[in-house]
C-alpha cells in the first residue's frame, strides 16, 4: 500500500528554521514557561499580518475563548456564529455561558451571508459579538459584514483559523475585526504542533488577555488573584517552531495555491463539480480545496475511491444547527449550508504532495465519471 495522503498534515521548513528556534531554547535551558521566542514569535506574526499586538496561547479555541472574555462576553449574552465551521468556533461560547445563534451561509461566499446576518440583527439587537470565519481560507464578505456590525456598534472577533495568510482587498484576513484569532493545530497551513494567537490592534485587551492566559496572577509575591485565570499560554519550545513555520507561510500559500489550480484545472469540467468560490477580491489561502457535486457522483463515490487508495478526503464541516449538541439554538437562514454540507468534499491539500500524487488523486476522481 502506498503511504497515505492527507488532507493536510504538518510540513516543517526544508531549511530546519524550526530546529534552529527549539535549539536556542534549549541552549539557554530556556524551555518553559515564556521566553524570547514567545516574545519574539508575537512580534513576527503581528509584523507579518499588519497588527498592533498578538498573545500567543495554546490552541486556536483558547483565543477564541479570550477573544469573547475580552469582548465582555458573559453569562445570557448572545453572540452570533456562522453554522458552516468547525464546533472549535462556537464552543467557546458555551464556555463563557452565553448563546450561539447560528447564521447562513450563502452561496458566493460560502461564508456568513450577510443578509441572514442582518434578519438576526433584527431578531437580537441585544447581540453582544458577532463571529466571522473564513473558511477553507475563502474569505467571507468583509465590507458588507462590517457595515451591519459597525452600523449596530457590535463587536466583531475573527476566526481567521484556516485562512493565515489570506487576503481580503489586499489586507490580511483576521486583522478587520476588533479581534482577530489564528491556529497553529496540526491541519492547518503552518502548525506548531498545536497552538493559537489573538491578535488586536487594542493593545491593554492584549496585554489582559496573556494575564487571563497566566492564571491572573496580580502584581504580588504571594500568588494574588482578583480574578478568574487560565493556563492558556503557548510554551517557548512551541514558540520556536512557530517562528520557523512562518518563515515558509508565503511558500505553504503558493503551494496550497497551486494544488487547488491543479484539480481545477483538471476537474472543473466534470458534470456536476463546481469549485470553491474565489470572488475578485479574494486572495486565500487554498488552505483545503472542495468542491459540490450536482449529479450522479456523489460525495460518498469520492470519499471510497480516493479512501481504497489510502487517500484521505471529507465532507464539508457538518453545520453546527444540525449538531446534536448545538441544535436546540436558534438559526437564522436557508438551507446553504446545509446544501454544502450535503454536496461538499475537501480533496487532500498536503504542501508535502507531489505532482505525482496529484495526478494519481485526479486520475481515481475522473474515473468515477467514466463509469
Ligand atoms: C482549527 C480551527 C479552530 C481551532 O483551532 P485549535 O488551534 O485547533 O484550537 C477554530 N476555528 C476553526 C474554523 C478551525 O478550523
Amino acid at each position: 500500500m502506498a503511504e497515505r495522503i492527507y488532507l493536510a498534515s504538518p510540513h516543517m521548513s526544508e531549511e530546519g528554521y524550526e530546529q534552529k528556534y527549539v535549539q536556542e531554547a534549549f541552549d539557554t535551558n530556556w524551555i518553559a514557561p515564556l521566553g524570547t521566542n514567545v516574545n519574539e514569535f508575537e512580534k513576527e506574526l503581528a509584523t507579518k499580518v499588519g497588527i498592533k499586538s498578538a498573545a500567543a496561547l495554546s490552541s486556536g479555541t483558547a483565543a477564541i475563548h479570550l477573544a469573547l472574555k475580552a469582548a465582555g462576553v458573559g453569562e445570557g449574552d448572545i453572540v452570533f456564529c456562522p453554522t458552516l465551521t468547525f464546533s472549535a468556533t462556537a464552543n467557546p461560547i458555551i464556555y463563557q455561558n452565553a448563546t450561539p445563534v447560528f447564521i447562513d451561509s450563502n452561496e458566493e461566499t460560502w461564508n456568513m451571508d450577510p443578509t441572514a446576518l442582518e434578519e438576526a440583527f433584527n431578531k437580537y439587537p441585544e447581540v453582544k459579538a458577532v463571529i466571522v470565519v473564513h473558511l477553507y481560507g475563502l474569505s467571507a464578505d468583509m465590507d458588507r459584514i462590517m457595515e451591519v456590525c459597525n452600523k449596530h456598534k457590535t463587536i466583531v472577533i475573527e476566526d481567521a483559523a484556516e485562512s493565515l495568510g489570506g487576503f481580503y482587498k489586499g489586507k490580511q484576513t483576521g486583522t478587520f475585526g476588533d479581534y482577530g484569532i489564528y491556529s497553529f493545530n496540526g491541519n492547518k497551513i503552518i502548525t506548531t504542533s498545536g497552538g493559537g494567537m489573538l491578535i488586536s490592534n487594542n493593545e491593554e485587551k492584549i496585554a489582559k488577555a496573556r494575564f487571563w492566559a497566566t492564571q491572573s496572577r496580580d502584581q504580588a509575591q504571594h500568588y494574588q488573584h482578583s480574578e478568574l485565570g487560565y493556563n492558556y499560554r503557548m510554551s517557548n519550545v512551541v514558540a520556536g517552531i512557530g517562528r520557523g513555520q512562518l518563515k515558509v507561510l508565503d511558500k505553504r500559500v503558493e503551494k496550497k495555491k497551486y494544488i487547488f489550480e491543479y484539480y481545477k484545472k483538471e476537474l472543473s469540467n466534470l458534470e456536476g463539480i463546481e469549485f470553491m468560490p474565489v470572488n475578485e477580491w479574494d486572495e486565500p489561502n487554498y488552505w483545503l480545496s472542495s468542491f459540490t457535486l450536482s449529479g450522479l457522483v456523489r460525495p460518498n463515490d469520492i470519499f471510497e475511491a480516493l479512501e481504497r487508495e489510502n487517500i484521505e478526503s471529507r465532507p464539508i464541516w457538518k453545520p453546527m444547527h444540525i449538531q446534536p449538541f448545538f441544535e436546540k439554538y436558534d438559526f437564522v437562514g436557508f438551507n446553504v449550508s446545509e446544501q454544502l454540507f450535503e454536496n461538499g468534499v475537501c480533496l487532500p491539500s498536503d504542501t508535502k504532495m507531489t505532482d505525482s500524487d496529484l495526478c494519481k488523486i485526479v486520475k481515481i476522481i475522473k474515473g468515477l465519471w467514466l463509469q
